[in-house]
């Protein structure tokens, strides 16, 4: 049985754990490092640990977790997204010291997170992968033999990667050899793992990924698709449940094909299995994200199912208590990244204090985040400020209601995403549901628009005036 828990993690996601844990009644210890003293999730914790050094470094290190973990007799440690979540290590130390990780076996996690090894298993159940080098590449001719038989464009990817890093997209024999040094500098960089391999590049395809829970017993279910074709530079932006392009019969078999390939890989607790399906509606496996991820809300809202809370279930060694048929997707959810983002200026990081924050409300909207007014964003983390999650009843509703949560949301003193998200709900291609990984860059003028000063802006600025000049 799981009294406390220990979220490894911080900011939203942090949140995201706590709230799962009190409606359970078991009790929380947040870690934080001294840029997030003042985050809402340490607030909220029933306790909080500083861990050091520096910003990141706490976040980091498995053993000063661990071993915090055992002193405060937490039962299990919660990893979040990002991070400890995919470190096989992490999860061995946990064990070792009798404490239960919230996820999958090191086995599993070491498994998955090389995407070498997750195509060969793919290729041995017999689910489609992309065409790509059969292992990984350890030469320029043989990279450059793949090219010519395959034919361009191909894809170069980290073996190791994640986050969207380490991808590059070639398109002629003159360019490989740069993206190729490239590539494995910024893997090595990343992920401390410079190996490279080569995919077929599918053009225009829909990212259709597929929620798996699956329990110590070996009872795995899907909890449908999302679609998170629209993207930049490979990094999610917005993510949509259920897909507009999938058939019933097309969403039954690729959902079989994720259980078949977790089950393979001995999978439980909760994951995701991420697939390119080609406009000739092929589909082909692209990897496995073995933890939760950032756009589970979506499917949360269209199920009904607490994704958080049954991975702590599962971890506690309980088995799943619904059954795939028990699992119906009710209506469109579109989830919004509210970034601390400048889209005009390359997505450029925008940091500093924010002036004034008002979150949208009302029916079907949903507001993970981690921003108040006065709260200074830390530069050294990612630029996720809050996730606007929208449920309707048809596309169409979704769509108009997540454009009016926009208008709503008010949140100043940073740039932020919440104008071109804007833009993109009242562009006639997204309304209309037609788009694909390409989406952005086939759509510049959703960068076109000027930013909305408000009353309130007027009263921000007049007050932070007053107080200068009182200052003075
Ligand atoms: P990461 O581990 O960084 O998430 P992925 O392998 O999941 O990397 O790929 C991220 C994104 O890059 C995909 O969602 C897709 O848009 C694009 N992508 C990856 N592989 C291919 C491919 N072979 N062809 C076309 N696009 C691809
Ligand atoms: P995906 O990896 O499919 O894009 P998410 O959007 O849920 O899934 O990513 C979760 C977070 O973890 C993001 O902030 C992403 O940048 C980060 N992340 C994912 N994989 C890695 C990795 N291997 N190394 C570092 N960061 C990662
Ligand atoms: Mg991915």
């Amino acid at each position: 049985m799981i009294r406390k828990i220990l979220v490894a993690n911080r900011g939203e996601i942090a949140m995201r754990v706590i709230r799962a844990c009190r409606e359970l009644g078991i009790a929380t210890a947040a870690i934080y490092a001294e840029s997030d003293a003042t985050a809402i999730y340490v607030k909220k914790a029933n306790e909080a640990y500083l861990v050091g050094p520096g910003p990141v470094q706490g976040y980091l290190d498995a053993r000063q977790i661990v071993g915090l973990a055992k002193r405060i007799r937490a039962d299990a440690i919660h990893p979040g997204y990002g991070f400890l979540a995919e470190n096989g290590e992490f999860a061995s130390l946990c064990a070792e010291a009798g404490i239960t990780f919230i996820g999958p076996s090191p086995t599993a996690l070491a498994l998955l997170g090389d995407k070498v090894k997750a195509r060969e298993l793919a290729g041995k159940v017999g689910v489609p992968i992309v065409p790509g080098t059969s292992g990984s590449v350890s030469s320029l001719d043989e990279a450059m033999a793949f090219c010519h038989q395959t034919g361009y464009p191909v894809m170069v990817k980290a073996s190791a990667g994640g986050g969207g890093r380490g991808l590059r997209v070639v398109r002629s024999d003159h360019e490989l050899k740069e993206a190729m040094d490239a590539g494995a500098r910024e893997a090595l960089a990343a992920f401390g793992n410079g190996e490279l391999f080569l995919e077929k590049y599918i053009e225009r395809p829909h990212h259709i990924e597929f929620q798996l829970l699956a329990d110590k017993k070996g009872y795995i279910i899907h909890l449908g698709e999302r679609d998170c074709s629209i993207q930049r530079r490979h990094q999610k932006l917005i993510e949509i449940a259920p897909s507009l392009v999938l058939t019933p019969r097309l969403r039954a078999e690729m959902g079989e094909a994720a259980i078949a390939l977790a089950r393979a890989a001995n999978f439980h607790n909760t994951g995701t299995i991420e697939f390119l399906l080609d406009q000739d509606g092929k589909y082909y496996f692209m990897e496995m994200n073995p933890r939760i991820q950032v756009e589970h809300t979506v499917t949360e809202q269209i199920t009904a199912v607490d994704i958080v809370q049954s991975q702590i279930w599962i971890a506690s060694g309980m088995p799943l208590v619904f059954g795939q048929h028990e699992v119906s997707l009710q209506g469109y959810a579109i989830q919004c990244r509210i970034n601390a983002e400048d889209p005009q200026n390359g997505f450029r990081p925008s940091k500093g204090k924010i002036t004034a924050y008002f979150s949208p409300g009302g029916i079907g909207v949903r507001i993970d985040g981690q921003v108040y007014k006065d709260f200074s964003v830390p530069p050294y983390y990612d630029a996720l400020l809050a996730k606007l999650t929208v449920h309707g009843r048809t596309w169409d509703e979704t769509v108009r209601r997540t454009h009016r949560s926009l208008e709503e949301f008010l949140l100043r003193g940073v740039k932020t995403t919440i104008p071109f998200m804007t833009k993109i709900m009242e562009e006639p291609d997204f309304r209309a549901g037609r788009f694909d990984t390409s989406y952005l860059d086939s759509h510049p003028m959703l960068y076109d628009y000027e930013e909305m000063v408000e009353p309130v802006d007027l009263v921000v600025a007049l007050s932070a005036a007053i107080a200068a000049y009182e200052g003075l």
